[in-house]
């Protein structure tokens, strides 16, 4: 099982203008390359009958400015001028359906520990992508191995920041699982309590409870998680963040992964210890069933996580250089 084929599009969005795919390049001595001095999101855009619409658009560019916040970089644009750039490169990109990654990054200016003097650029692009954990994973679920890296100790790398040298960590997780032939890996906390996926947050059912690790255990704090409790809650579905030790993954009655790339998985296994007796068990049937229905609009959307495209999306104010023609 590989990751999905990355579709090219025309155009990515580059500090205040839309550039070529190509062209969409930085210098090798940008800090970021050096130390992954990053911050990124990824959020996706859905096919619906009103045109496409982006889930949870705010939350995700909320999220992104509060990593930066720790880690000391402010772009030079605003929450807002973020979420209208996505908009209009979605609808630039004629995209239907896609995954949408904003990363800001400390630029070219010293390869010094002090990044003060580099500047803070931000970049977004958006694709087609499919299901990252294969296309199949949510109806067939995925094999999963409790990995032998742990998750970021609390007081090394903030969980929180959705930072790109954090990945370095779920590089480690990923590769261990697939040279041993499984799909992806979950990691423990610190302390030895279940913690993440590489790319997901987890959740176990226990005589019909859903369960899920809470923010002290070193997750992200993932809004498909948070998804997942709500819709969960309204269905009638008792749910608790708590600790979970790692031999409640062997006995559980189900076991689902769950991000905005790989959605709502199911686990087969873990460690080659089969999970419940069906895949995908019945919460994890009903909870994919309910955000599907959801994301694609055909549920009432009273929360208003959706985010319709229509035309024409404002010009936003913060576009200071003149766009290049395609090549
Ligand atoms: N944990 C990690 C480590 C992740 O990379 C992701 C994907 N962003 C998640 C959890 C899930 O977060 P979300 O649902 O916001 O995509």
């Amino acid at each position: 099982m590989g990751n999905p084929i990355m579709m090219r599009t025309p155009w990515i969005w580059m500090d205040g203008q839309f550039v070529p795919w190509e062209k969409a390049q930085l210098h090798v001595l940008s800090h970021v390359v050096h130390y992954g001095s990053s911050i990124f999101e990824g959020l996706r855009c859905y096919a619906t009958e009103d045109g496409p619409a982006i889930f949870r658009l705010e939350d995700h560019v909320r999220r992104l400015f509060r990593s930066c916040r720790i880690y000391r970089m402010e772009p030079e644009v605003t929450p807002p001028e973020v979420q209208d750039a996505i908009c209009r490169l979605i609808l630039r990109n004629g995209l239907e359906s896609a995954y949408i990654r904003p990363v800001v990054y400390r630029g070219l200016g010293t390869l010094g520990l002090d990044p003060r003097a580099c500047p803070i650029q931000i970049a977004i692009a958006a694709w087609s992508w499919g299901r990252y954990l294969g296309e199949d994973s949510a109806r067939t679920g995925v094999d999963i191995k409790i990995s032998s890296w742990r998750r970021l100790a609390p007081d090394t790398l903030p969980a929180v920041a959705k930072a790109g040298a954090n990945y370095m960590n779920s590089q480690l997780m990923k590769l261990e699982a697939l040279d041993n032939g499984y799909a992806e890996a979950v990691a423990l906390d610190v302390d030895g309590f279940v913690s993440e996926g590489s790319g997901e947050n987890i959740f176990i059912v226990v005589d019909d409870v859903l369960y899920t690790p809470p923010w002290d255990s070193s997750v992200l704090i993932g809004i498909t998680r948070d998804s997942v409790m709500k819709l969960a809650r309204d269905v009638g579905i008792e749910v608790q963040e708590r600790r979970i030790p790692r031999e409640l993954l062997y006995v559980a009655d189900e076991v689902f992964l769950c991000g905005t790339a790989a959605e709502i998985v199911p686990v087969r296994s873990v460690d080659h210890v089969r999970v419940g007796t069906v895949v995908p068990g019945p919460v994890t049937g009903l909870i994919q069933h309910r955000f599907d229905e959801l994301v694609h609009g055909r549920i009432d959307d009273r929360r208003g996580w959706l985010h319709h495209l229509h035309l024409p999306v404002p010009i936003a104010a913060f576009c200071p250089v003149p766009e290049i023609a395609p090549c």
